[in-house]
């Protein structure tokens, strides 16, 4: 509340004793208390209310709390008898603001024996339909990543087993012709040894990209052991898997976790 000119809790002991519920849901309301409102519309049993209720409170873009709607879906499946209309609209919501994950939902409506399966029939279809895309386009990632890493492994095998032409005949500094002494490298530049300069022991031209992905790695490898973070996150999270799965792929189980590198 901006200023209120009374005693808050005072207020609300005065409204609870004398049962005057309008008061109360001012108060609770402007207490941002929002849970304490839904539950004295659910004591009343006033579904249209606290659904309007609910539109009001729970929209996050208004800077309402969304969880409401994982109460109000409990609420109706605690309810023990039929709310068919009620729980569809609930539905809407909860699917809008992916405020929970589709088996809660069904594992709390399940208790309501009074409700069918049509209530939540195309709330199902349309979430299967949604996981079967995205397992599609992560089987296709999936696809892409093992392509390039056998490609990769490829690569690293030839440069291991077999020798390399070097066939340049232009300088990758100066674009003169070359002249000995001249500096190849495996990346198949190719240099006079004065263009290099002091540096002499890697590519200038391939470098910058280079010492970037081991910036990444190491800035990676140095996230991953972080601890605190790692349960932080995991704990905020709403999925919980997917944070462990990224730190997976940021090499927290990684052989060269302890800073040899064997490239
Ligand atoms: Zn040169
Ligand atoms: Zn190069």
């Amino acid at each position: 509340m901006e200023h209120p000119t009374f005693d808050v809790d005072l207020a609300i002991i005065l409204c609870e004793m004398n049962s005057f519920k309008d008061g109360l849901l001012f108060l609770y309301e402007k207490m941002k208390l929002y849970k304490e409102v839904i539950a004295c519309y659910m004591q009343a049993h006033d579904h249209d209310k606290l659904i309007a209720c609910c539109r009001k409170l729970g929209d996050s873009t208004q800077g309402g709390d969304p969880s409401l709607w994982g109460d109000l879906l409990k609420y109706f499946g605690d309810l023990g008898e039929d709310c068919s209309k009620e729980v569809k609209e609930v539905l809407t919501y909860i699917e809008r603001d992916d405020v929970l994950p589709p088996i809660v939902v069904l594992q709390t409506l399940s208790k309501n024996s009074c409700l069918t399966l049509s209530v939540v029939k195309d709330y199902i279809a349309r979430k299967l339909e949604q996981e079967s895309k995205l397992i599609e386009d992560d089987r296709k990632s999936i696809d892409k990543y093992q392509e390039e890493t056998t490609s990769m492994r490829k690569e690293i095998q030839e440069l291991r087993t077999n020798a390399k032409i070097f066939q340049l005949s232009k300088c990758t500094a100066c674009t003169f012709t070359l002249d000995l002494p001249a500096v190849h490298f495996m990346c198949m530049h190719s240099f006079h040894l004065r263009c290099l300069g002091d540096n002499e022991k890697e590519c200038p031209e391939c470098s910058p990209e280079y010492r970037a992905v081991l910036e990444t790695r190491r800035n990676l490898e140095q996230n991953a052991k972080d601890q605190d973070r790692f349960f932080h996150q995991v704990k905020s999270s709403k999925d919980g898997f997917s944070v462990i799965a990224d730190y997976f792929s940021k090499g927290i189980v990684s052989k060269t976790a302890n800073g040899t590198c064997s490239t």
